[in-house]
């Protein structure tokens, strides 16, 4: 799908606080491996807190523009939102998956192995990715307060369909198919919401290709969502690739996340037909904003993981080879992982990893 591209225009948007610090890191490691890829050119757009006080908007419509006319895919960075709400404020993130019908949100959730002595994994090694569905679920946000006799009674609507399922488990299979262990694990309650939850299984259990034989060679297996997370803490190792509705994938990528030690560590991609942006977990760290220290390693990785969404895999692969290989030794850590290095000296020994593979 990729091979007739001739050059890729990368969307870049630092937005707040780290995010200015870490997505500089990003397109350094993208960058490093220009080689593999079509002529390459960035663009810097603005969105987010910062841009919202000085402009009235969050997400300016040039910003939207540009991703969609001139962009292949983007890099977002963190927003720093208000502590209360504030008149005519609006996620700029939120806007963009609507904007782009981005429709996927893709998390793989890897363990520090860091020899440093801190004990930076708790859990057992973990290495698997949560499928989230981004567009429906409890996330339509209907929702009705009325007053009865007994009092208020709040009621929401929550949205499954057909489509929206089937496209979300074909992204879990495809990522599944590539992966060592090739299994997908199905989260639902459809125990109790039988109708609802029952169209998600029933539909991933249906997706296009599977009874064609395409994904052969996938195991298929099943969650209650509850028992999902217990399973998650106690054995994370029986999980490779998780696909849930909006809410569970909500609760469960958070939970995954806690497992391997550093929010800094943490990519994700939210992904759509024609469209795919890179995001680390992490939000803007206000704490640390500023002072050089934040952990680059989430937005290397979500740049490795855009470009291997997009199809280029050798130069993603060895994005990642180099980042593992940082962190494997516990030597060259940022603070966050118990080390003393700063955000240039992580990003550098980074890129010439990854310059030693070519
Ligand atoms: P926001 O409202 O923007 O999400 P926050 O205060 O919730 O801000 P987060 O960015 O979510 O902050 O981070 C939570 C904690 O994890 C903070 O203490 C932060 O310093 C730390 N942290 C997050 N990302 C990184 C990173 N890339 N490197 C180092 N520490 C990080
Ligand atoms: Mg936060």
């Amino acid at each position: 799908a990729t091979a007739t591209r001739k050059s890729l225009t990368i969307g870049l948007i630092p937005a707040d606080g780290i995010g200015r610090e870490v997505i500089p890191a990003a397109k350094d490691a993208i960058t490093a491996v220009r080689s593999e890829l079509p002529e390459l050119k960035f663009v810097e757009l603005l969105a987010g807190w910062e841009t919202f006080t000085r402009t009235g908007t969050a997400l300016p419509s040039e910003t939207v523009q540009t991703l969609k006319e001139n962009c292949d895919c983007a890099l977002f960075g963190s927003v720093s939102s208000p502590s209360r709400k504030v008149a005519g404020y609006s996620s700029p993130i939120v806007a963009l998956r609507k904007e782009l019908d981005l429709y996927a949100n893709i998390r793989p959730v890897i363990s520090v192995r860091d020899t440093s002595g801190r004990d930076s994994a708790p859990a057992p090694s973990v290495d698997l990715i949560v499928v989230r569905e981004n567009t429906e679920c409890l996330y339509v946000k209907q929702e009705d307060l009325i007053q009865t006799e007994n009092g208020k009674e709040a009621r929401a609507t929550r949205l499954i369909t057909e489509r929206a399922s089937s496209r979300i488990g074909k992204i879990a299979f495809e990522l599944a198919k590539a992966r060592p262990r090739k299994l997908v694990t199905i989260i639902h309650k459809s125990n109790v919401l039988s109708v609802t939850d029952g169209l998600f299984r029933e539909t991933v259990r249906a997706v296009p290709g599977l009874s064609n034989g395409k994904y052969d060679d996938v195991t298929i297996e099943e969650q209650l969502v509850d028992s999902a997370v217990y399973r998650l803490f106690r054995e994370p190792q029986i999980f490779d690739v998780m696909v849930a509705p909006n809410l569970y994938g909500d609760i469960i990528s958070d939970a995954a996340a806690a497992l391997v030690g550093s929010l800094g560590v943490i990519p994700s991609i939210n992904a759509g037909d024609s469209f795919v942006m890179g995001e680390p977990v992490h939000g803007s760290a206000p704490d640390i904003a500023g002072k050089g220290i934040a952990n680059p390693v989430a937005s290397i990785r979500s740049a490795a993981l855009m470009l291997r969404h997009m199809g280029y895999a050798s130069p993603a692969d060895k994005i990642d080879k180099a980042v593992n290989d940082t962190l494997a030794p516990g030597k060259l850590l940022t603070p966050d992982l118990g080390g003393k290095a700063s955000t240039t000296e992580v990003t550098t020994h980074i890129m010439s990893l990854i310059d030693a593979q070519y």
